[in-house]
């Protein structure tokens, strides 16, 4: 018997040919950010799951803190569909039993608080001398014994469910919680994700992270017009989407120079539309260098006066790359509940001076017309705006 994690991921499955890159992604994944935080841990792909189990010449024990940073690396790995940490035993029944007996032990250890459980139990091995309903069931007798009482099994959405997978020679036991699920990040390749402190572009960014896209965070401040706390936000949610991520690039880059040109020089109404369109431009060039294929933003159709077709199109016209909005149909309400669950929200309620509210007009146009922008834009230089910017940027791996 052996104390082990193990980890499923369903899209995965689907991908064919395929397959072995994406599993090998979500192994690399996992296997970085247990690196990295030092646990004594070795990740490994077997029969169609992934197996966690302790790493054999390590001094540092698998314990109770480990148990914490490894569910919630797993919690927070894009392409993983359910995970647990449980026991590795013999397939045979009463080693199973045991098994069960055991993780009953360790869930009750860990004082989750639960009524109701069921026992979720599957075969590979068809030769195995039980059913899947018989061994759930005689399992569900075990963990009745040490849960006691109070704790009901409940087939129908129970609040705790062990997972009981039998193998050929080793059968798994665990509890079962939900992962993220999608795809490892990294698998769909890059993009660039125009990152600002509200909460938008946190929760955009982090729905593409788990469509397999691994972002190039970027900011556009106006320091020193704007405040250094604006910047330290983005820096704080950044790091919120590195848990998710692994490591991740954030950058920095000058716009209030920009600003102060398109101030000077074109029509009040169409400044935030020509700020956007420099932005936007400025990350194609860095997406150019960078093998990025996509541009990642938190705009939503119609949720702010700006966020109008009109003015969404206007923008999008000054890239040739595609414009990722996950957000564009979802209302602000759900927008922010997902903020919660993803653990940007707290950072992202914090006041903080936005970028394109500098030299911001009275009344901003929110139905741009292509042709007034261009003519607009005949004012000043944009590439030399853009280069310049991009040369002056900060660049920080989280
Ligand atoms: P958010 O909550 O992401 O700030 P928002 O509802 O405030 O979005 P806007 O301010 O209109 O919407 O911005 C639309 C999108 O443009 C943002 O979601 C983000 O992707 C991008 N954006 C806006 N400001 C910046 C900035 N200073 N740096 C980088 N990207 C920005
Ligand atoms: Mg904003």
């Amino acid at each position: 018997m052996k104390k082990i994690a193990v980890i499923h991921y369903d899209e995965i499955a689907l991908k064919g040919g395929n397959r072995r890159l994406f599993e090998q992604v979500l192994v690399n994944n996992l296997a970085t950010k247990i690196q990295e935080h030092g646990l004594p841990l070795r990740v490994h792909n077997q029969w169609g799951r992934i197996v966690v189990e302790q790493k054999t010449k390590e001094d540092v024990k698998w314990d109770e803190e480990c148990d914490k940073v490894l569910l919630d690396i797993c919690a927070k790995t894009p392409g993983v569909a359910v995970f647990g940490i449980g026991l590795c035993v013999d397939s045979t029944e009463e080693s199973i039993m045991e098994g069960v007996a055991d993780v009953a032990q360790y869930i009750l250890k860990g004082r989750r608080v639960f009524n109701t459980f069921s026992i979720m139990a599957t075969r590979t091995d068809k030769a195995f001398p039980s059913s899947s309903q018989e061994i759930a069931k005689r399992a569900g007798d075990v963990a009745s014994d040490i849960f006691g009482d109070t704790k009901k099994v409940q087939l129908t959405h129970p609040e705790l469910t062990i997972k009981v997978e039998i193998l050929q020679t080793e059968s798994y036991i665990y509890e079962r919680l939900n992962g993220l699920s999608g795809l490892p990040v990294g698998s769909s390749g890059r993009a660039v994700a125009l990152l600002s402190g509200g909460f938008d572009s946190p929760v955009a960014t982090h729905m593409c992270a788990v469509r397999g896209v691994r972002p190039i965070l970027m900011h556009f401040h106006s320091y020193p017009h704007t405040s250094r706390a604006a910047i330290e936000k983005v820096e704080a949610i950044a790091g919120v989407l590195r848990d998710v991520c692994g490591s991740i690039t954030l950058v920095f880059v000058p716009l209030l120079p920009s600003q102060k040109e398109i101030a000077m020089t074109a029509p009040e109404r169409l400044r935030v539309v020509l700020y956007r369109r420099l932005m936007v431009r400025a990350a194609e060039v860095w997406a150019q260098k960078h093998n990025a294929r996509a541009i990642i933003t938190g705009e939503s159709v119609g949720q702010v006066a700006s966020q109008t077709l009109e003015n969404i199109s206007a923008v999008a016209q000054a890239t040739s790359l595609p414009i990722l909005r996950p957000l564009s149909g979802m209302n602000k309400q759900e927008i922010i509940n997902r903020a919660r669950e993803i653990g940007t929200h707290d950072i992202s309620v914090l006041p903080h001076d936005d970028t394109c509210t500098v030299f911001m007009p009275k009344h901003p146009e929110t139905r741009a017309k292509l042709e007034d922008v261009l003519e607009a834009e005949k004012n000043y230089d944009s590439e030399n705006l853009i280069t310049e910017m991009l040369k002056k940027s900060e660049i920080i791996k989280l």
